[in-house]
């Protein structure tokens, strides 16, 4: 599983060779239209390399006299750049992306890290890998919270799961959680959003249907079992009890657990009922779990 800081490190040697090439064509460039300037970088380099002999051979009055030439050199080089109106910098590599320094992250709010929109591409890929595949158009920013009324209860229920996936509310004791809310009242919507969110700020993360479980490549279940953030969004009773999803269901939790990995499941259920229905494994677990509500 390609997680965004992947995806976006994967890139990086690609940006170094962009960003060499570019430099190397406005170098070109502009000693293709001040040839005086080329013949003052490489007298320049030269007395650089020859100095550094005087220095190895402690011989200080050709030291000294390689200095002066040096500066005089640097002085000449600097009146012709400013003469000609150069850009100083037109020898230096550049970041092709000014708003990241091409490092993928930028400052969001409050000057936290987020990708950045250069890393758009990255990011979709991402979600794509992630499980989000099918949610494209889902956004935290077209998430209603006046959907079905009571907004104060909505807008609630988002900064909590935020919270949750940031580690902001108390997840130290309690990795596990569970999101129980009435059919179609945009439980999914919320989730998708949110793992989302996870993502853009640099975090492994992953969604998937309780149901689907059982379908995971292995390397996936592994993989799930140590990213930073995962939703298991349908749980129900019933489907624990199913094709083995009891067993994948109860071992990644068991994993994520114990390394304090936080896990929030969403379901149409009220808890009551999960515990009592569930897979024994999993409704011992289930008990203990932090609520979002
Ligand atoms: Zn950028």
């Amino acid at each position: 599983m390609k997680t965004i800081k992947g995806l976006i490190a994967a890139g990086l040697a690609e940006t170094e060779a962009v960003r060499r090439i570019r430099r190397d064509e406005v170098m070109t460039r502009v000693y293709n239209e001040h040839p005086e300037l080329k013949d003052i970088d490489s007298r320049i380099i030269d007395i650089r390399k020859d100095r550094l002999i005087a220095v190895i051979d402690h011989d200080e009055r050709l030291e000294k006299r390689y200095e002066i030439e040096e500066e005089n050199l640097l002085s000449q080089r600097e009146r012709l750049i400013r003469d000609n109106g150069i850009d100083p910098e037109f020898d230096m590599e550049k970041p092709i992306c000014a708003k990241c320094n091409d490092t993928g992250f930028a400052k969001g709010k409050g000057g936290t890290p987020i990708v950045c929109s250069c890393k758009q591409a990255e990011l979709e890929e991402c979600y794509e890998n992630c499980g989000l595949g099918d949610y494209t158009s889902f956004t935290m920013k077209n998430y209603r919270k006046d959907y079905l009324g009571d907004p104060e209860k909505r807008s609630k229920i988002m900064e909590q799961f935020l919270k949750v996936m940031l580690g902001k509310e108390d997840t130290s004791d309690k990795p596990l959680w569970l999101y129980s809310g009435a059919p179609q009242t945009g439980k999914t919507y919320l989730a998708v959003c949110i793992t989302k969110t996870a993502i853009s700020l640099g975090k492994s993360a992953f969604y998937t249907k309780c149901e689907n479980l059982s379908t995971l490549e292995e390397d996936t279940v592994d993989a799930i079992k140590r990213i930073d953030f995962l939703v298991i969004d349908d749980f129900a009773d019933d489907v624990t009890l199913h094709d083995d999803i009891g067993t994948v269901l109860n071992s990644v939790l068991e994993v994520r657990s114990a390394a304090g990995l936080c896990t929030v499941l969403v379901s149409a259920l009220p808890a009551a009922e999960l515990i009592k229905g569930c897979d024994m494994r999993v409704s011992g677990k289930l008990g203990r779990a932090g609520k979002i509500a």
